[in-house]
């Protein structure tokens, strides 16, 4: 019997097992590909307070892992299935291979950005294609970039590298925006930002580097290329909250898990931390911070219950 296992080795499941352990927890972390989570695919991070030397998002995602690893945690690396509630509080987490039991989970899987799917997209990710403007941005400052979406996100990226890039060009899917109107007026309004709808990328130009993107008018069929430095993707992001939603925990309507002030879920005993849960920034700063809260709280459960492992 666990008192904490903690599902998700990303910043904020790493953060909470350092929490855990120093709080004198029986702590599993169950981690199904790579310690680090998304923050391992970033080319650089310079947003991380403590590092100016602008690491790699592996040189960073390495150094949590290790200090993680430097507590008394238990890592597995297994991919979990399902998440039960048996009695007297007690969690049962299955795995392929094997079925843990806890007194409290913190849940930290994550999300996955979604791909456009053109051509290109995977072997330019983190050379040009982009899916964060606040952790890319600023390597394009002063050249041309695109952002692809029509929602708030997108909006807001625009206007934040409108900031510092020559010229943004907004791309659409259609005539319609899903992003509210003060934003759309406001992007509208920006002089370095120009608004193409009824557009979809076809191609991301480039061997190594983007070069430009290939996108086609779905109206007319008109194809052009725009010689762009940066192509940031913001049609949103997938939280991996299924695991939760199946045992009963309540998410929005895009699937985020919602939590309390001390990141407890609508089922006691489990908490979430992370991209995973409603948010409205989602970094490894944020993330990092996420899962101290969560295994605070997870931990204050712990020990109201009363219950010694064994
Ligand atoms: C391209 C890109 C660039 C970014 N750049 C920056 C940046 O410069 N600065 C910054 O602050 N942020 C950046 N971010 C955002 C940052 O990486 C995330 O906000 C952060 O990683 C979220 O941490 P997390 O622990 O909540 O989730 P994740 O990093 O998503 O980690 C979740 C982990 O849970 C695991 N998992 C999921 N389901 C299961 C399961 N069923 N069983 C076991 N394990 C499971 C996953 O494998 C994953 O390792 C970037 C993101 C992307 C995609």
């Amino acid at each position: 019997m666990y008192d904490i296992v903690i599902i998700g080795g990303g910043p904020a499941g790493l953060s909470a097992a350092i929490y855990a352990a120093r709080g004198g927890m029986k702590t599993l972390v169950i981690e199904k590909i790579a310690y680090g989570g998304q923050a391992v695919k970033t080319y650089e991070i310079d947003n991380y307070p403590g590092f100016s030397d602008k690491p790699s998002g592996e040189e960073l995602s390495k150094a949590i892992e290790e200090h993680a690893k430097s507590f008394d945690v238990t890592f597995v690396q297994e991919n979990v299935k399902l998440i039960e509630n048996a009695e007297y509080g007690v969690k049962v987490i299955h795995t392929r291979r094997n079925k843990y039991m806890t007194k409290a989970i913190i849940f930290a899987a994550g999300a996955v950005p979604k791909t456009l799917g053109a051509e290109n997209e995977d072997i330019l990710t983190g050379a040009g294609v982009s899916y964060c403007a606040t952790c890319d941005g600023a390597f394009f400052k002063g050249k041309e970039v695109c952002v692809v979406g029509g929602g708030n996100t997108a909006m807001e990226d625009a206007l934040y590298l409108a900031g510092f890039c020559s010229k943004v060009y907004v791309l659409n899917r259609s005539k319609r925006f899903r992003a509210n109107s003060t934003l759309l007026d406001a992007v509208k309004r920006n002089g370095r930002i120009e608004v193409i709808t009824d557009t979809v990328v076809d191609k991301f130009n480039g061997e190594t580097m983007l070069s430009g993107v290939s996108i086609r008018n779905t109206q007319t069929g008109e194809k052009r290329e725009l010689n762009v430095s940066g192509a940031i993707v913001a049609i949103g992001v997938t939280p991996s909250s299924q695991l939760l939603k199946d045992c009963g925990a309540e998410t929005c309507p895009l699937g985020f898990v919602k939590t309390d002030m001390y990141l407890a879920t609508s089922v006691k005993g489990i908490f979430a931390a992370g991209d995973v849960r409603v948010s409205p920034l989602r970094q490894v700063i944020t993330a990092a911070a996420d899962g101290a809260v969560a295994a605070t709280s997870a931990i204050n459960y712990v020990n109201e219950l009363g219950i010694k492992s064994v």
